[in-house]
């Protein structure tokens, strides 16, 4: 097992430094005259002592603890951990890029701007969407941002909606967006294909309706093949249809949400196109809208005039701004790169790629865990430990097992409609051998549940720490360090 690493505090020893300065070339000042006496500290900061060395090992062995997409399979469904292509980095650290400001004056920025523009009608192309803002910092905060733009296109037609539909396989943070811009959310059973309910959505709809909220491919991984069906009975009652583009990695270049009749969207920048998640960087959500949407975007917009580009701010119906600026530029630097750099083609592929990555892997699970939906999958498939959990073995236990063969578990315990879930997307640049690894661990420990559940249960053997007391976390979680470990 790996040592636990210390804290700062507790390594180095007093008077070490991890710096030299050079020795003062002014005048010493005596402090009273620098600092009125009760401003002064009376006892010196407890800060660690360390030496350089002590301190680089320290954060390298923490970051080493880290497991991310650059140190192996990272099969997180809906979460999309694709492989960040180093060029984007480069790209985005160009100081022309880098070191501008928000600021500066339109005339500084063009190529910044131009980039803009460029990456929106990439967007729009994409996504079969007419306008497109940048400002949202993910996922949920474009959802947001779209209910208000629905909201917003409602009241302008003296319209009060209340309600948002939302289907039972929904992300979560679809029903909190919605009840977050002042909807009331009803939930749209699933059928036994593990696809929108048609009969249970009609009996949903009427004119209280502000709209549909729906992921295609759905987090099942399957596709909602009625959506034109659904669309037409969604827009009859006078509803709107909101595309969660979490899953657009999946069909993009094949499929677009707006040819399906979705009027908005929002889009994953770091899940579909590769940019970094969380500690990688911020995320980016831009939001696609059709025509009859654009009045109430966010500003400001960039635009091309006769003298170039320029940022858009008079939009009489707009909902204001969501972001600071204009969004996470440094994010869709990174996307924009990695659009170009694919192509069109590029796209489709990686699509098409990460649709048969999920399904030879279904296909080969299927044999040691249940499969609750047995069809064609997108990106992503859901498999179920119910077998194993009469065993006693749960996908918790299963997803903790894995970390000893050096993967990341996938997502478990949703969508919530499975039980025992565990949500696998393998993405587009996993290898065949990658594959076969991670299928021969499952399966082993598919064994193992079968054979010596006990020794799931102890799992993991090989981390820092293994089973976590997480109900004490969450409910009494320590965050100063108070000199001494073992005391509470
Ligand atoms: C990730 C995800 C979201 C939320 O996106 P964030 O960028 O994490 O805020 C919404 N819906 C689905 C289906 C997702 O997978």
């Amino acid at each position: 097992m790996k040592r636990e690493q210390p804290l700062l505090f507790e390594l180095g020893a007093p008077g070490r430094r991890g710096c030299s300065l050079p020795p003062l070339d002014v005048p010493a000042k005596p402090i009273n005259e620098l600092l009125p006496p009760q401003m002064q500290r009376q006892d010196p900061l407890a800060l660690p002592e360390l030496s350089e060395g002590e301190l680089v090992r320290h954060y390298t062995a923490l970051s080493t603890r880290n497991h991310g997409v650059d140190s192996g399979f990272y099969p997180l469904g809906s979460c999309t951990m694709k492989y960040n292509p180093k060029v984007n980095e480069e790209v985005a650290r160009l100081p022309g890029f880098a070191l501008l400001h928000p600021c500066q004056p339109p005339e500084s920025v063009q190529g910044a701007m131009e980039l803009l523009y460029r990456a929106g009608l990439y967007l729009q192309e994409i996504t079969g969407m007419d306008q497109v803002t940048f400002q949202p910092a993910a996922g949920a905060h474009g959802e947001l941002t779209g209910m208000m733009l629905i909201r917003a296109y409602h009241r302008s037609r003296n319209d009060q909606r209340k309600v948002v539909l939302a289907p039972d396989s929904s992300h979560g943070t679809n029903p909190a967006s919605a009840a977050m811009a002042g909807y009331e959310i009803k939930e749209v059973p699933s059928d036994e294909r593990g696809l929108v309910d048609l009969e249970a959505l009609r009996q949903l709809l009427n004119d209280e309706v502000a709209a549909l909220m729906l992921t295609n491919p759905n987090t099942l991984g399957l596709f909602e093949q009625d959506i034109l069906e659904i669309a037409a009975a969604v827009h009859d009652v006078g509803g709107l249809l909101y595309y969660d583009g979490a899953n657009l990695n999946a069909i993009m270049g094949h499929a677009r949400p707006g040819d399906m009749g979705f009027d908005v969207v929002h889009l994953n920048l770091h899940k579909t196109f590769a940019t970094p998640h969380g500690g990688g960087g911020p995320g980016s959500g831009p939001v696609g809208v059709k025509e009859h949407l654009a009045p109430f975007l966010p500003v400001p917009l960039v635009e091309k005039g006769e003298k170039g580009y320029f940022w858009k701010d008079d939009l009489p119906h707009t909902i204001g701004k969501v972001h600071g600026f204009h969004g996470n530029f440094g994010v869709i630097v990174k996307a924009y790169t990695y659009m170009v750099m694919m192509g069109a083609a590029g796209l489709r592929r990686a699509a098409a790629d990460a649709v048969l990555n999920a399904n030879y892997l279904m296909e080969r699970l299927k044999n040691s865990y249940a499969l609750p939906y047995d069809r064609r999958c997108k990106h992503e498939f859901v498999i179920s430990a119910r077998e194993q959990k009469k065993r006693g073995v749960s996908a918790g236990d299963i997803a903790k097992a894995l970390l000893d063969y050096g993967f990341h578990p996938p997502t478990v315990y949703f969508p919530l409609i499975v039980e025992e879930a565990l949500m696998i997307e393998p993405t587009e640049t996993e290898s065949r051998e990658t594959l076969d690894r991670f299928a021969e661990a499952l399966e082993e420990i598919a064994r193992l549940a079968a054979e010596d559940p006990a020794s799931v249960l102890a799992a993991p053997h090989t981390t820092p720490v293994s089973r976590l007391d997480e109900v004490s976390a969450a409910r009494r979680p320590r965050v100063c360090w108070t000199g001494n470990r073992k005391s509470d």
